[in-house]
């Protein structure tokens, strides 16, 4: 079960199911330490469900023009594929303290850098390229500037975010 190994209270169900190969730690919030899942389960399981899920759209695909009720009844059975999935990482995923509770730091950081900025209220295009490109690496941005093929807003929006990003080193 996934019980905090450091103070035996329960994890949440969804950030645990859920945990994949890159996304493998989580915090627990009673006694606030970061616990890291096994690895080859958790890749083992997101593998799992992403075979099912290309094998299921696949069928859709071909099977959805003829009869719509065929994309809800997938939906519901991707849907559920992905509960059980997750259920059975949530009782079997082994925890562990992360050992070196300095990277702890290192992680939230990190994870907090990775996450796109919100939109501003009223987004122009810009802004919403800015969010859609956040992720890229720089050299991904520069080879959007010097894209002729691609929209001015495009050039614009990888510009903005290397000289954001520039400014915060
Ligand atoms: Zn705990």
């Amino acid at each position: 079960m996934a019980d905090c190994p450091n103070c035996n209270s329960k994890l949440p169900f969804l950030k645990v199911g859920f945990l994949s190969k890159i996304n493998n730690k989580v915090r627990c919030k009673n006694c606030n330490i970061i616990l890291k899942g096994d690895e080859s389960l958790a890749s083992t399981t997101g593998m799992l469900g992403a075979a099912l899920s290309i094998i299921i759209l696949n069928i859709w695909r071909e099977e959805f023009f003829s009869n719509p009720m065929v994309f809800v009844t997938i939906l519901f059975i991707v849907a559920t594929i992905f509960f059980l999935i997750a259920t059975f990482q949530y009782k079997n995923i082994d925890l562990k303290v992360v050992e070196d509770q300095d990277q702890v730091l290192e992680y939230e950081q990190f994870s907090k850098m990775s996450q796109a900025p919100d939109l501003p209220e009223n987004p122009t295009f810009v802004d919403k390229l800015k969010q859609k490109h956040f992720h890229k690496t720089d050299d991904q941005l520069l080879r959007i500037i010097n894209n002729p093929k691609m929209v001015d807003e495009a050039h614009r929006a990888a510009k903005e975010l290397l000289d954001e990003r520039s400014e915060k080193t």
